[in-house]
């Protein structure tokens, strides 16, 4: 247990990507009942749309930004119009991703490698760069950078989204690394498999009643957004519920 999950965010403001479905959007519901003011960032708008809906009619707030993550400057912009309203940002959850194709990493075509690295790697640093400052602002700033199982164990035909991963994971690493006397916490999360859009088109045959929904999911990623929290530079499992350490490899 990383948290007895009784804290409340009022007052704080926290910034979701790829929240129009899936895990975002559950986890975007969860910071919002607790107290945050959620901004929403992903291309859907009329997921983002509904995501307001039902965010407003439990009692919270949130800001819409229809964003396509490919788009760098846009990201450094959205974080400059952050600092102008608010000053500051109290958490950062960098969850949009997308699969890729699964094949062998010699067939994977150059668009669909680039694009899964823009969306998965490359918007993710920009984010860290442009959040950071504002990350730091908050008397307890908490990052969140969505990983997988597969950035650990290499399975076949998952190459290029596994490597994506294992990115973000050290990418997280290192800035918790260089934040570690800041109030900054920033760990990744394996959220196992979860009953999404992405996991049905990795596994079509397989029956999605069987795994997880993402509300249940994401129950378990908030409490990494205690303000007592003190872990940093780890990986949180969800399935297991335990915060995992790194190993150099043996
Ligand atoms: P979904 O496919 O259900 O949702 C992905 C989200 O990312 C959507 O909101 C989508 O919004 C957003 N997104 C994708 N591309 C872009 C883009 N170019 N710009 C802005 N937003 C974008 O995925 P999940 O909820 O399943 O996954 C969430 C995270 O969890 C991902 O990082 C994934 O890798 C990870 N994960 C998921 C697992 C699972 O079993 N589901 C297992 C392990 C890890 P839109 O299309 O509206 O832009």
């Amino acid at each position: 247990m990383i948290s007895d999950g009784s804290f409340r965010l009022d007052g704080k403001l926290a910034l979701v990507t790829g929240a129009s479905r899936g895990i975002g959007y559950s986890l975007s519901k969860e910071l919002a009942a607790r107290g945050a003011h959620v901004i929403a960032v992903a291309r859907t708008v009329g997921g983002l749309e509904e995501l307001d809906d039902e965010i407003r009619g439990a009692g919270g707030t949130a800001t819409l930004v229809p964003l396509d993550l490919t788009d760098m400057p846009a990201i450094d912009r959205l974080g400059g119009s952050i600092h102008e309203r608010w000053g500051k940002l109290d958490i950062l959850v960098a969850n949009a991703g997308i699969l890729g194709t699964i094949s062998p990493i010699g067939h994977v075509e150059a668009k669909v490698f680039d694009k899964l690295m823009a969306i998965n790697v490359s918007s993710v640093w920009r984010l860290i760069r442009t959040t950071d400052p504002l990350l730091k602002f908050s008397d307890a700033g908490r990052a969140i950078l969505l990983s997988s199982g597969v950035a650990h164990t290499a399975r076949a035909f998952w190459g290029p989204y596994a490597a994506s991963k294992a990115a973000v994971e050290v990418m997280a690493r290192t800035w918790a690394e260089e934040s570690r006397q800041t109030r900054l916490r920033i760990n990744s999360v394996n959220p196992g498999a979860t009953r999404t859009a992405m996991r049905a088109q990795a596994m079509p045959g397989e029956d999605p009643e069987t795994l997880p929904t993402p509300a249940e999911v994401a129950a378990k990623i908030a409490l990494l957004c205690d303000p007592a929290l003190d872990a940093t530079g780890r990986l949180y499992d969800v399935r297991s519920d335990k915060l995992l350490s790194y190993n150099d490899p043996s």
